[in-house]
C-alpha cells in the first residue's frame, strides 16, 4: 500500500471574538505599503455588519460568492481572470469567509494564482504542484468541514465532473473559528448543515476502511454533535461553539476516510432535484434505517429535540425515467458504497432496491 502524508490545518484561533485576530494576522502579512488582500465572502454578508468588523482596506479586493450556487471551475477561472485584469493577482493573503462555497472558492483561487492554468486541470488528487497564496478560512456555518479538509469541491459544467483539488496545498494555513459568526444562521439550515458532519462521521465509522487517527477525529466529532443536537437549544452560545468544533474535527477526518450509503443517495437527490447537500443527507437518512438502525433512531430524536422540518415524500410517484436517473447518480459513487457494503454492493443495491429506498424518502 502506498503511504501518504496526512496533513491538518497548522494554526487556528478559536472562541468568541476571535475574528478580531484577523487584523493582526493581516498586518503581519502586509509588509509593503502596496500589499493587498483578497477576500471571498458569502453574498449573505453583503450588507451585514460583519463587514464592519473586518479590517478591509481600500487596496483590498472583495469578491462575493453566491452560496446558493455550486462552485464551478468556470467561476473560479472567471475570478482569476478578473484579478489579473485589475492587477490584483499577487495578494499577500486570501481570506475566505462564509459557508463551504466561500471557503472552497478561497482555496481554489489561492492555489490557481501560484500554480497557473485552469481550475479543471487540478480536479483530482495531488495535482497542485506548489503552495498557494497564504490562505485564511473563517467559517460562518458549521458542518461542511470545508475549513479543515484538504479539498475544495468544484463542478466542471462542461462534463459534469464534481471533484475538488485534493491536495495538502489546499489546506488552509490559518483558521479563525469564531462561534459568534454562526448566530444568525436560519435554524433549519443550521441543523441540515451541522448534520453533514454527523453523517460523514457515522458513515465512516460504520464502513470497512479504517484509519486510526481519522476514526478518533470522527468519534470526537460525533460526541460534539450529540451534545449539540440532543440539547434543548442547538443554537445556544455554547452549543454553537461545540458545533464549530465538531465541524472542524469532521473536516480533519475527511482526508483519510470514506463515507457510506447516506452521501451517495444524497448525491442522487442533489443531481436530480437540486436538493442542497445538507438537506439531501437528512432526507436520504429517512430511508436508510435498515443499514443504520441506531443512527436513524438517533437522527429522528435529534430532529424532534430541535423541532426542525424534514420534507417527506419527495421521491414518491415519479416516472421510471426519474428513478433511473436517481439510481444512476447514486450507484456511480462506488468507493463509498463499497466501503459500506463491500465490493459486491451492486448485488444488494439492485435497481429495484435503490428505487424502493428512494420511494421511502
Ligand atoms: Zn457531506
Amino acid at each position: 500500500m502506498a503511504l501518504s502524508i496526512s496533513k491538518n490545518v497548522s494554526a487556528y484561533f478559536t472562541g468568541f471574538g476571535s475574528i478580531n485576530a484577523l487584523k493582526n494576522l493581516l498586518e503581519d502579512k502586509k509588509i509593503n505599503t502596496d500589499s493587498y488582500v483578497i477576500y471571498t465572502i458569502d453574498h449573505y454578508f453583503k450588507n451585514n455588519d460583519l463587514l464592519t468588523k473586518l479590517p478591509v482596506e481600500y487596496k483590498d479586493e472583495v469578491i462575493y460568492v453566491n452560496s446558493n450556487e455550486e462552485v464551478t471551475t468556470t467561476k473560479i477561472n472567471q475570478i482569476i481572470k478578473h484579478l489579473k485584469d485589475i492587477n490584483k493577482d499577487k495578494p499577500v493573503a486570501i481570506v475566505g469567509i462564509g459557508g463551504g462555497s466561500s471557503l472552497d472558492t478561497a482555496k481554489a483561487v489561492s492555489n490557481l494564482l501560484t500554480n497557473g492554468g485552469l481550475a479543471e486541470e487540478y480536479q483530482g488528487w495531488d495535482l497542485v504542484k506548489v503552495p498557494g497564496i497564504f490562505k485564511i478560512g473563517i467559517p460562518t456555518l458549521s458542518g461542511t468541514g470545508a475549513e479543515s479538509s484538504r479539498t475544495c469541491v468544484m463542478t466542471n459544467p462542461e462534463n459534469g465532473l464534481k471533484l475538488g483539488m485534493n491536495s495538502n496545498h489546499t489546506i488552509f494555513d490559518q483558521l479563525i473559528l469564531d462561534p459568534e459568526l454562526t448566530k444568525t444562521v436560519p435554524k433549519n439550515q443550521y441543523f441540515y448543515t451541522g448534520m453533514d458532519t454527523y453523517f460523514h462521521c457515522i458513515e465512516s465509522l460504520k464502513g470497512r476502511h479504517r484509519h486510526s487517527v481519522s476514526d478518533a477525529f470522527s468519534e470526537q466529532s460525533v460526541t460534539e454533535c450529540r451534545k449539540v443536537f440532543h440539547s434543548k437549544d442547538m443554537m445556544a452560545d455554547d452549543m454553537r461553539n461545540y458545533m464549530m468544533t465538531a465541524s472542524y474535527l469532521g473536516g480533519c477526518a475527511i482526508a483519510n476516510s470514506f463515507v457510506g450509503l447516506i452521501h451517495p443517495f444524497s448525491a442522487g437527490l442533489s443531481v436530480v432535484f437540486k436538493t442542497p447537500h445538507g438537506l439531501a443527507n437528512c432526507i436520504a437518512m429517512t430511508a436508510l434505517e435498515e443499514f443504520y438502525p441506531e443512527e436513524c433512531k438517533e437522527f429522528w430524536d435529534m430532529v424532534e429535540s430541535q423541532q426542525v422540518e424534514i420534507p417527506r415524500g419527495i421521491c414518491k410517484d415519479k416516472s421510471e425515467e426519474i428513478y433511473q436517473l436517481l439510481y444512476n447518480s447514486s450507484i456511480i459513487h462506488e468507493k463509498p458504497l463499497a466501503n459500506a457494503l463491500g465490493d459486491n454492493f451492486k448485488e444488494i443495491l439492485t435497481y429495484e432496491k435503490v428505487k424502493d429506498i428512494f420511494q421511502k424518502m
